[in-house]
């Protein structure tokens, strides 16, 4: 395992990779796709036309700050399989690094799913996904990030962990991602309590 130096400005987050350990157990890999194929389906997670991937969806490993996360640039794939889902078994917010095992990296994102599991253990699932009218409408509505922070940055990790204390958070169970346009952020004590936040979000517009 290398162990890379942060980069200046923190801009991209660097990812450890160990291909050692063993896949996603089809107990948590069975709620996490089913769920990430719905999310998929309305294009909340997805790819745009260029082909950058966008969205994410992790399940904690239970009983540990650890957790199962869709791969970076498997957005445009419509049905992952469980070689498609690292286990993100570190972060650290001020080395801007992540290490995580599998046969394919965790995004820049697994900043923001790991601060969300850190600040509440209570949190089983964590869903991020991209869409402008949602992100538009509960833009300061809903609880919201700074704008002022970039998403998979230590900042917005920080930003995260402020957010997650605020009664308003924990009882809303969402996040609008202020400094990341289309980005909002959802958990849940399961997958499918994460992913019905947003798809009720969906359901009134
Ligand atoms: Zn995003």
């Amino acid at each position: 395992m290398n162990k890379s130096q942060p980069h200046d400005g923190y801009i991209k987050c660097n990812c450890c990779l160990s291909t050692e350990k063993a896949a996603i157990p089809s107990e948590l890999f069975v709620p996490l796709n089913s769920w990430r194929e719905e999310l998929w389906i309305r294009c909340l997670i997805g790819a745009y036309p260029d082909g950058t991937g966008y969205g994410n969806i992790s399940i904690r490993l239970p009983q540990t700050n650890q957790f199962y996360i869709s791969g970076t640039a498997t957005g445009g794939i419509p049905e992952l399989d469980q070689i498609h889902y690292p286990l993100v078994e570190r972060c650290d917010i001020t080395l801007n690094t992540i290490w995580c095992s599998g046969l394919v990296k965790a995004s820049a994102e697994s900043m923001s799913h790991a601060a969300i599991y850190s600040a509440n253990p209570e949190v089983g699932a964590v869903v991020h996904i991209h869409n402008l009218q949602l992100w538009q409408k509960y833009l300061d509505i809903l609880p919201t990030t700074s704008k002022d922070v970039e998403y998979g940055t230590p900042a917005m990790a920080s930003e995260i962990s402020r957010i997650m204390a605020l009664p308003e958070t924990l009882n809303k169970k969402i996040i609008v991602m202020g400094g990341h346009k289309e980005g909002l952020i959802s958990f849940g004590k399961t997958v499918e309590e994460a992913a019905k936040v947003i798809l009720g979000l969906v359901e009134d517009e």
